[in-house]
């Protein structure tokens, strides 16, 4: 744990007491702070107690003594509209931050020149999170990976000269941590997200910009307009930019071309990586995010050949194409995450064969725009509610059967799979969310990888 010394002797009202919420409260509280936690849930809020933490409704405070109020993930700031406990901060002038400024503080004050890598965007976060993590293991350096990837950043270990902090940011824990200052900023992307939390795309921007404006290095994806603005204004402003891209070479940056990420400098290409056969790193999405990774870790001073061995292997995130193992010449891929069309279409675009089990709680727009990936589609196997749209959607183009539950959905599909001989894949990769049949994607992957398991004469793939 993470404690924040610098908040010691301060008065901070804590809301939220989630996961990461009380992880904050027991930082906080270890630290030294004058501390009162909160929460609508008055479970949460007993739990806390029986922690020896100090809780109180937050409305009963006297706020012209609180130093700041801090947030946890999930309670609104702004958007739709601010909690009760951010209008009560905001009336008394009080700052609120979130575990993320508390981190970024602990660090300046401690170890400030400590590699810290933030990184964020609207899509390939935790996976590129994750890749950047593991080439710097797999190098020996000692590395610790948080945020918003599920790891509450107050839970790693203390700051210290030679350790290495990776941290996901969603655009929320920006929002909260003014303070921060990256080694290595990563913007990946920006498509229209999430704007119930920030409003307007160019406030949802401006906000993901903030992440590299005191950043020692800015990687910049720039195959969108946002973000390629974002890389112009950056480099006016005299920063370090490094832009990446997964659509087009760059004569300065890191780029994706035929299955290999290449380092360009003036024109030239100076060093290159394969991904070829790197089964974790598959489709031009992970492109944009290998490419991310590479402009990292040679900016953190990491040689080719660490990079090289880093990136081949990297075992891949869980539910999102992760390979779950081969029957035959069957491939089985686990897709879960995959809870809208967008998201779904990179695994769709990735394998030329494809037995697709979709459907679950339907989504707006439903499947309509994968329309340019149906001639890769051997057969559709429907479940969930999504179904009858699903295949109203599918019409005459595309056979599918309405499987119904993932259990018939799999045993058909691996069956159809079999039949060809060739080299095909059985993908989930559903569209939409799990809610109707299970508790979440993660449930829903977890079932599909059992599923998988119990077939016949399988060779599961090894992770980790
Ligand atoms: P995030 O953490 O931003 O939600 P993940 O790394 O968990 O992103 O990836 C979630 C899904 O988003 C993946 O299964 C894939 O379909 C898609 N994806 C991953 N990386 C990218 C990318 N760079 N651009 C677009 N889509 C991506």
């Amino acid at each position: 744990m993470i404690a924040a010394h610098t908040f010691k002797d301060r008065t901070v009202a804590l809301f939220g007491l989630g996961g990461s919420g009380l992880a904050t409260a027991r930082s906080l509280q270890a630290g030294g702070a004058r501390l009162l936690a909160f929460d609508d849930n008055p479970k949460s809020v007993e739990a806390t107690a029986a922690e020896g933490i100090a809780t109180g409704d937050l409305h009963g405070l006297d706020w012209s003594r609180v130093d700041a109020l801090v947030l946890s993930p999930g309670v609104p700031l702004t958007h739709p509209k601010p909690h009760w406990a951010a209008d009560l901060a905001t009336a008394a002038q009080v700052p609120i931050i979130g575990d993320v400024e508390i981190f970024v503080r602990e660090r300046d004050a401690q170890t400030p020149k400590a590699p810290f890598v933030a990184i964020t965007g609207t899509n390939g976060k935790s996976t590129t999170t994750a890749l950047i993590a593991h080439c710097l293991e797999a190098s020996g350096r000692d590395t610790q990976l948080g945020g918003n990837i599920g790891v509450a950043v107050l839970t790693l270990d203390p700051p210290s000269p030679d350790r290495f902090y990776v941290v996901e940011c969603s655009s929320y824990q920006i929002d909260l941590a003014p303070s921060i200052r990256p080694t290595v900023g990563i913007l990946l992307n920006l498509t229209p997200d999430h704007l119930d939390r920030h409003g307007t795309m160019e406030n949802y921007a401006a906000v993901k910009a903030r992440l590299l404006q005191e950043a020692g290095t800015a990687v910049i994806g720039v195959d969108d307009d946002y973000c390629a603005g974002i890389a112009d204004w950056h480099e006016s402003e005299g920063n370090v930019v490094v832009r990446i891209s997964k659509e087009r070479a760059l004569d300065d940056g890191v780029f994706f071309a035929d299955g290999e990420i290449r380092v360009a400098q003036g024109g030239a290409v100076t060093k290159r990586f394969p991904l070829a056969g790197i089964g974790s790193l598959r489709g031009r999405h992970n492109g944009q995010n290998a490419a991310a990774a590479v402009a990292t870790l040679l900016a953190l001073g990491l040689s080719e050949h660490e990079i090289a061995n880093g990136l081949r292997l990297f075992p891949g995130l869980a539910h999102r194409m992760e390979e779950v193992g081969r029957q035959g010449s069957v491939l089985f891929v686990n897709d879960s995450k995959a809870t809208n069309a967008d998201a779904a279409a990179p695994a769709l675009g990735s394998f030329e064969r494809i037995h697709w089990i979709a459907g679950g709680l339907p989504k707006e727009g439903g499947i309509a725009s994968l329309e340019p990936f149906f001639d890769r589609i051997a057969k559709a196997y429907l479940i969930g509610e999504a179904a009858p749209v699903f295949a109203a959607t599918l019409g005459e183009r595309i056979p599918y059967e309405i499987s119904g539950s993932l259990d018939t959905a799999v045993e058909n599909a691996a069956r159809d799979a079999a039949r060809s001989g060739a080299e095909e894949v059985v993908l989930l990769s559903p569209a939409c969310a799990s809610f109707d049949q299970f508790r979440n994607f993660e449930v829903r992957g977890d079932t599909f990888r059992r599923l998988v398991e119990g077939l016949p004469s399988i060779e599961l793939s090894s992770r980790g």
